[in-house]
């Protein structure tokens, strides 16, 4: 089957906006902050008032892949909390008091990547909790340890919603660590083709140009189109390799990770350090100078403002539309002290200027099914979740539903769309699992 087309829509990236500055550093936080509300449960390996290591487990996820939970500072356990995390729910989180002296546990220190067999790195992977930093928060060693023949792997570098530069100036930053780090990624999936993937636009012309010198033999660089959602998996697998696959790329002899989870390998194979940091965007124009930084995971959003100037005098901060992540796939949050997570790439301050301007009704003029990338119809999605049609839901396909946010973004009567197709999506799956 050949990959689809996906419908063109350039949207304006904002993306500039932070890159102006180099990232800033906020990695001594008083305190980390880690949800114990992750889907399959966790078990906590630890008492209050215990000492931690940076890299030491203090849970571990339950379920089908289980895999541990990491300290990311040294410090002590101080006790349940509740915080907000970025799908704005407020949830029970581990405090970690920081000791600031950075003592992490020696698992790591000394690895000879060049040594080590396929297997030994993807328990590296499991060891340190690697998860996919872009996306869902995949468990890495999951993905690597496949027994399908792998001839692809792909590093994406598209991060393509607009305002977020996190990935770029990771890479930015980093490159060589990519590329150390990619080394041994295709050395744990068995495969012999990497490929980066980046979007063809001219602020990326700076990263291209740092990692083409720096290139293994058996590494390349592919451009994507600069449209949205060009950095979506399937997407960027069909487009790469030119082969389509129904649930899963491996079905394509495909491996795709992040490029914020290829640096984080990186540093725990060259430097001993386990993920424990992320590269972050703090941007919109209710910020001074928005910019990224690379802060500790569990970090309070709160606590990195003030690095980027704050808000701007005179704006009323109930006037902002505050998104944890992308403006088309991120959660509206109602408050700052939101807790940075592995997969969070943003928090995006935009001064809310949609007041007065909206219509609440659908006008029918087609544009969320011409910009679906799957293929839906969420006008009539939404039409159907509103007389309860499951029936009619299923045959709309809304399983299919990726959660890009498109439709909700081109809708000119500014129609919670993505929502509703997301609702119709559970309520079509939890039938099924009945
Ligand atoms: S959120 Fe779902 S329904 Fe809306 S455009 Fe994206 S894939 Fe289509
Ligand atoms: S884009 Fe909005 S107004 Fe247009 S058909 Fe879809 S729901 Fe209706």
């Amino acid at each position: 089957m050949k990959p689809r087309r996906l419908p063109e829509l350039h949207i304006e990236g904002y993306k500039e906006m932070s890159i102006t500055q180099g990232p800033k550093e906020f990695l001594k936080p008083k305190s980390v902050f880690i949800p114990l509300s992750i889907p399959n449960g966790v078990v906590f390996k630890k008492e209050i008032g215990d000492h931690v290591l940076l890299g030491e487990a203090i849970m571990e996820v339950e379920g089908r892949f289980k895999y541990p939970i990491l300290s990311p500072v040294s410090g002590t356990i101080k006790g349940k909390v509740k915080k907000w995390h970025p799908s704005n729910k407020l949830v029970d989180m581990i405090e970690i008091e920081n000791d600031f002296k950075e003592e992490k546990v020696d698992t790591f220190l000394n690895l000879k990547p060049d040594e080590m067999t396929r297997e030994e790195l993807i328990n590296v992977m499991m060891m340190t909790g690697l998860v996919g930093m872009g996306g869902a928060g995949f468990p890495a060693y999951v993905k690597y340890s496949t027994k399908e023949k792998v001839d692809m792997v792909i590093i994406n570098l598209a991060e393509c919603e607009p305002f977020i530069t996190c990935d770029y100036t990771c890479v930015l930053y980093n490159a060589q660590e990519l590329i150390y780090g990619f080394r041994y990624l295709l050395k744990a999936a068995g495969c012999n083709h990497g490929v980066i993937a980046i979007k063809d636009k001219d602020i990326n012309n700076i990263v291209i140009e740092m990692l083409k010198p720096l290139l293994d033999s058996n590494m390349e660089i592919r451009l994507l189109r600069d449209v949205y959602p060009a950095g979506w998996e399937r997407y960027t697998v069909e487009t790469i390799s030119g082969r389509t696959y129904k649930n899963l790329p491996i079905e394509a002899g495909v491996i795709v990770s992040n490029a914020s989870t290829c640096y984080s390998f990186a540093e725990t194979l060259k430097y001993g350090i386990p993920p424990s940091k992320k590269y972050l965007t703090i941007t919109g124009d209710a910020i001074v100078k928005p910019g990224n930084v690379i802060a500790k995971i569990g970090t309070q959003i709160n606590d990195l403002i003030p690095l980027f100037g704050g808000i701007k005098e005179g704006i009323d901060i109930s006037n902002i539309n505050l998104i944890a992540g992308g403006p088309m796939t991120g959660k509206s949050m109602f408050f700052q002290d939101f807790v940075t997570t592995h997969t969070l790439g943003a928090a995006i301050f935009l001064v809310n200027k949609s007041k007065g301007k909206i219509h609440p009704e659908c006008l029918g003029c087609g544009r969320c099914t011409d910009y679906c990338p799957s293929f839906l119809s969420p006008f009539e999605i939404r039409r159907e979740l509103k007389v309860g049609n499951l029936e009619e839901l299923k045959l709309l396909g809304v399983t299919k539903c990726i959660q890009c946010g498109l439709c909700s973004f081109v809708c000119p009567s500014r129609i919670e769309l993505t929502e509703a197709v997301g609702k119709a999506k559970d309520m079509v799956l939890k039938l099924g699992r009945k």
